[in-house]
């Protein structure tokens, strides 16, 4: 019975339900689950391994819940830097198409070495080609080298061009052979537990590469052995018009045609949806990632939200793809997703009337708690990490991760206020990790296990990583 004790953090977010936020705190970890929580004073003073955190801030795991691990081998291209999400797809599918398992291997490597310096503990990752004899098996393998959670999401492109898809012929599949890896797939990996490391979730790619035929197998083979559906839903205009004119109904109608709505169901970005849509999704219990660097770069719009959380979405953040954002850095989409928010309703009005947490605590001075005039309606820095933790974990289905209670994975992050990042900063701690400059991390634990220990990865060579990455998007790129 390995233990662990974290004592003398700063202050401690444990994002439960009271919302506590512990002075001077610490947790005791066993076998890799948090058994308790508190101040330092209450934990047991003696364990198999001692961390001291003075002077670190201390929150739960961030949960990444859409990304395209392989993209981080086509980031910044030239060709693409200024291209809208169809004319960015077109230019890219022939490159990918040319990735073989070393480089899916690579590139979840580096895709997740970033997120853990982030404070990320568990991503989904949607791998939806599989060119050269690539497998999700290869990233699946690599996850587990570096010790990051994954919720691997096996994608699909059956609609190629020929058919009236947007992907080229050569980047798709069969629907026979989809249905049958995915179901190799969740036999051999998915485990349903507590504390599990590797699930599988089944996710056509979008509606624009896919048949409703492959739609619906794949939410009856999820359903069949209680594994999550994914896809990309109703993120440009461009979309809405191909489903209006290929299936005659806007998306989210199209989907609950093709039996994609329940509280297994997520879709990354829902930018363009109506307020009935919005009732719908709550209704079901539908999850939308929200990925605001994503939807910045390709000039995709800004998804609703503020309405989705007043309606009772479930609402977590992605960094989508490593090609349209172009990092995956978990600490910085939380910002970009608070500031994106005030954005939307400096432009739009939307006002909630719902009172939000108090920023800051532990004095009495109006300044220092937060309660200026007006700063009620827009989304807090506390609201925004809410999304990338409570909110992550509702949306992969996950009761064991999101926040720092007993009996929950010890999953968390710990950043050293003392740097020149948040020097001034310091009178409400949260609120500098997310309002200042994204920052890497000091400390990620997985599980109990260090990923990151004094702002370094130590699962990985990084050095020898990055060689063999940029040596592989050369290849790939520049290959004719
Ligand atoms: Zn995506």
């Amino acid at each position: 019975m390995a233990t662990l004790l974290i004592k003398n953090a700063a202050i401690l977010i444990t994002m439960d339900d009271h919302r506590r936020e512990i002075p001077n705190g610490g947790l005791l970890i066993r076998d890799g689950f948090i058994e308790q929580v508190g101040p330092t004073a209450d934990l047991p003073q003696a364990a198999d391994e001692v961390l001291d955190l003075s002077g670190h801030l201390i929150l739960p795991g961030l949960v990444n819940t859409h990304h395209h691990f392989y993209q981080t081998l086509t980031r910044a291209i030239p060709a693409t830097q200024d291209a809208n999400l169809f004319n960015w797809l077109k230019i890219l599918y022939p490159i990918w198409a040319r990735m073989n398992p070393d480089d899916i291997y690579i590139s979840t490597q580096t895709a997740l070495a970033e997120l853990a310096l982030s404070g990320c503990t568990t991503a989904s990752d949607h791998l939806y080609l599989f060119p050269n004899g690539s497998r999700l098996d290869d990233e699946i393998a690599a996850a587990k080298e570096i010790g990051v959670r994954i919720q691997a999401a096996r994608g699909s492109m059956s609609l190629g061009e020929s058919q009236g898809g947007l992907p080229p012929d050569s980047v798709v599949d069969s629907e026979e052979n989809i249905l049958k890896d995915s179901q190799r797939l969740i036999q051999k990996y998915h485990d349903p537990k507590p504390g599990a490391f590797v699930q599988i979730v089944l996710a056509p790619c979008s509606p624009f590469s896919v048949s409703g035929e492959l739609m619906k197998q794949s939410a009856k083979l999820a359903r069949e052995y209680d594994v999550r559906l994914h896809t990309h839903l109703s993120e440009t205009q461009d979309e809405e018009v191909f489903c209006l004119q290929k299936f005659g109904h806007r998306p989210a109608a199209y989907m609950q045609e093709v039996d994609w709505v329940g509280q297994d169901v997520w879709f990354a970005h829902a930018v363009y949806v109506n307020p009935d849509e919005v009732k719908s999704f709550a209704k079901h219990g539908c999850g939308v990632a929200h990925c605001p660097t994503s939807n910045m770069r390709l000039a995709s719009g800004i998804a609703p939200i503020r309405e989705y959380l007043a309606a009772g979405v479930k609402v977590s953040l992605g960094v989508d793809g490593s090609a349209s954002n172009d990092g995956s850095h978990m600490l910085a989409e939380v910002r970009q997703a608070m500031l994106l928010a005030r954005l939307k309703e400096g432009i739009t009005g939307f006002s909630r009337s719902d009172p939000s947490p108090k920023g800051g605590g532990g004095t009495d001075s109006p300044l220092l708690k937060g309660e200026g005039a007006g700063v009620r309606s827009l989304m807090t820095a506390r609201e925004a990490l809410r999304l990338a933790t409570r909110g992550g974990a509702a949306v992969l289905g996950r009761t064991d991760i999101g926040s720092l209670e007993p009996g929950k994975c010890a999953d968390f992050f710990a950043i050293n206020l003392n740097r020149l990042d948040y020097a001034g900063a310091l009178h409400d701690p949260v609120a500098a990790v997310i309002f200042c400059q994204p920052v890497k991390v000091d400390y990620t634990v997985v599980g109990g296990k260090f990923v990151v220990k004094e702002g370094e990865v130590v699962t990985l060579d990084i050095d020898k990583l990055v060689e063999r990455h940029n040596r592989a998007a050369k290849s790939l790129v520049e290959e004719k």
